[in-house]
């Protein structure tokens, strides 16, 4: 039994997802998905490749709508709201295929994105740079993610562990309630994931954290509820030792991936 036993994910349904379904032409990347994620959880979704965890992530943060279904934040319908509204009720995410303005420097990338926090000013980015507070809250910002130095290089100099760490900075720049990571570890050194995890381990609970990741000791270290999906559909949902021990989790990942430790 790990200190991660508490009842963390014990508030109410910060996200809920009704039956939600993606469709491509024909092909069901999702497939009337419905999940319950509570506030304060530290939830990991896992799956085999083309499970359709980036798609599920796509209908949560708005970056794709989906096909039918619906999805809810505090109970509200979201389902239609752009990414940008969706951003100002509190979600942020970082997504497998980097998003990062690779040409700025490592804090300017922080500033940007503190710029389009609700309260952040409409100024220019030389203007909020100039700006003490800010300029501290983006240095504090990389030093809570591990990149306490390299401030001035454009992100295009990072390793590819760093620029995981970076969006990880530029998503808490906008305060979210509900932070969402897909495969933060992908590429990472050992350490560098050992940092991260302890990094979201320690975020306070007024963070939801739900996860996508393929390391699963780092899944069953952090998370007190783990999804899995298979095949565009939800599999199961429960504490990580029931789903450790679940028949069917083994034979969607028969061949992909072990789940144990
Ligand atoms: P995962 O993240 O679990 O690996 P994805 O959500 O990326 O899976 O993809 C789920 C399935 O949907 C895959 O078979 C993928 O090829 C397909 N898919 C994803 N995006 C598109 C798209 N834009 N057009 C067509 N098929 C897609
Ligand atoms: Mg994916």
């Amino acid at each position: 039994m790990t200190h991660h036993d508490h009842d963390r994910g014990d508030g109410h349904p910060i996200l809920e997802l009704r039956r939600v379904s993606r469709h491509f032409g024909s092909f069901r990347a999702l497939d009337e998905v419905s999940l319950t994620v509570r506030a304060g959880a530290r939830q990991a979704i896992i799956g085999p490749n083309g499970a359709g965890k980036s798609t599920l992530f796509g209908l949560i943060s708005g970056t794709l709508p989906a096909t039918a279904g619906a999805v809810l934040l505090d109970g509200r319908d979201v389902t239609r709201l752009p990414v940008h509204r969706r951003v100002g009720l509190g979600v942020a995410a970082t997504f497998q295929h980097s998003r990062l303005f690779l040409r700025e420097s490592v804090l300017e990338n922080v500033l940007l994105a503190l710029l389009r926090r609700p309260g952040g000013g409409l100024g220019g980015l030389r203007k909020i740079a100039a700006r003490p507070k800010t300029l501290a809250q983006a240095h504090a910002l990389l030093d809570q993610v591990g990149l306490p130095s390299r401030h001035e290089a454009p992100a295009a100099e990072l390793s590819h562990g760093e620029r995981r760490q970076l969006e990880v900075a530029v998503a808490l720049a906008t305060d979210p309630r509900l932070l969402l990571l897909d495969e933060p570890a992908a590429g990472m050194s050992p350490a560098e994931t050992a940092r991260l995890t302890a990094l979201l381990a320690a975020l306070p609970d007024e963070v939801t954290v739900l996860l996508v990741e393929h390391d699963l000791d780092m899944v069953f270290e952090l998370a007190d509820t783990v999804t899995v999906m298979h095949l565009g559909r939800h599999l199961m949902t429960g504490a990580p030792d029931e789903v450790r021990a679940s028949a069917a989790v083994q034979s969607a990942y028969l061949g992909t991936a072990e789940v144990s430790s």
